[in-house]
This record gives C-alpha cells, sequence and structure tokens, in this order.
C-alpha cells in the first residue's frame, strides 16, 4: 500500500472489510472463519484497485448482513423446561411459546407467553379476527368461544394478551387505532354479550 495518508475510498474499503470480518466471525465458528477470512484477505489484498476493492467487500458484506437476518429471524427450539411450563391460560401441563412481539417484525425476542395449542391458536384466531379482518378466523372463535370446554376465564386471559399484543402494534402506528377499542371487539366478537352470558362484568 501507499504511505499516503488513506484516500476516502481506501477508508471506506476498509471499514467494509472490517464489517465483513466481523459478521464472518459472527456467523461462524472460530476456525470456519479464520479459514473464510483467509481467502478474503488473499483477494482483497492482492487487488490494487480500489474500485473493485469496495465493489467486493460490499458484495460480500450484504451476502452476510443477509445471512444474519435469516439467522436472526429463524425460531430458536423450545427447551424442555419451557414446553413443560403449564399453558399460562388454562393450565395445561405442556405449552408452547407464544410471540406476544411477533417473529416476522422483532425476531426471536424475550416477550412471550406460554400457550397450550388449543389456548395459542384461540389467541391467533381472536387475533386475525380483529387485525386482519378475517372472517374464517372470527367464524372459528366464535365457535369456541360458545363451547363449554372454553372456560371463561381462559378466554378472558388469552384475549387481554391478544389486546396486549394489539395496543402495542397500534402504538407503533403498524394498524389502525380503532382495532384496539372495545366498540370493535363488540363488532367482531361480541365480547360484551359473551361476558354478559357468563355474568361477568364487562369491565375489559
Ligand atoms: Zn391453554
Ligand atoms: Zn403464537
Amino acid at each position: 500500500m501507499s504511505e499516503n495518508p488513506p484516500t476516502k475510498q481506501e477508508k471506506t474499503a476498509e471499514a467494509l472489510i472490517a464489517e465483513l470480518y466481523a459478521l464472518v466471525r459472527e456467523l461462524h465458528s472460530k476456525k470456519q472463519a479464520e479459514g473464510i477470512i483467509a481467502s478474503f484477505e488473499a483477494v482483497l489484498r492482492s487487488n490494487e484497485n480500489e474500485a473493485e476493492r469496495v465493489n467486493i467487500a460490499e458484495h460480500w458484506r450484504d451476502f452476510y448482513r443477509l445471512r444474519k437476518y435469516r439467522r436472526l429471524m429463524r425460531r430458536r427450539r423450545p427447551t424442555y423446561q419451557e414446553r413443560m411450563t403449564p399453558c399460562s391460560a388454562c393450565g395445561y401441563p405442556i405449552s408452547h411459546r407464544h410471540h406476544l412481539w411477533d417473529v416476522a417484525t422483532h425476531g426471536e425476542n424475550m416477550v412471550t407467553i406460554q400457550l397450550c395449542p388449543n389456548c395459542h391458536e384461540l389467541q391467533h384466531l381472536m387475533y386475525n379476527a380483529l387485525v386482519r379482518d378475517s372472517v374464517y378466523s372470527q367464524k372459528l372463535a366464535l365457535h369456541a368461544l360458545k363451547s363449554p370446554r372454553v372456560a371463561p376465564e381462559t378466554a378472558i386471559k388469552v384475549l387481554e394478551w391478544c389486546r396486549a399484543t394489539i395496543r402495542y402494534e397500534a402504538d407503533n402506528g403498524w394498524i389502525e387505532r380503532f382495532r384496539t377499542t372495545d366498540e370493535w371487539l363488540d363488532q367482531r366478537l361480541g365480547w360484551s354479550d359473551y361476558l354478559k352470558s357468563h355474568q361477568l362484568a364487562a369491565s375489559h
């Protein structure tokens, strides 16, 4: 390399290369990473053309950024401990992790509750009825709510989590505010009538 102070382009190339190597180290085991970095070194350091170095570094930086993003989006496997945590809504002994902040937007995150398969499905049906305007989900949710097998205390808990997510999304401006209102809840899931039929105060 020349002894002159680095040009702006050289600095850009150096910054890109540093970012690229950091990503490689993050995504691979130590040994693998050193091997990959050594081959990048061979290509990049031997290339005299700065613009070309920038192009190469940028291309691979983007490649590894995408891989990192995909890894972040991949859901981790639940632990036995988690699976054996009782459902937070009904107490069934085996549960799934439900993300209150959805995985597609936030990646794997800590804002989760444990729900059994039935309560989990009910949660998503209610959400889709309220947010996606899904008639299909609405029908199924109403059908489940009619069943004596679904305890009102369970349905109320599930709905509360559902609404917490909806409020969070409305606060962020991702969905319309009206979807958080009691009027909308009555319109979509007949909630006041549901509570009345179980002689529960409409305290939601
Ligand atoms: Zn449950
Ligand atoms: Zn879920």
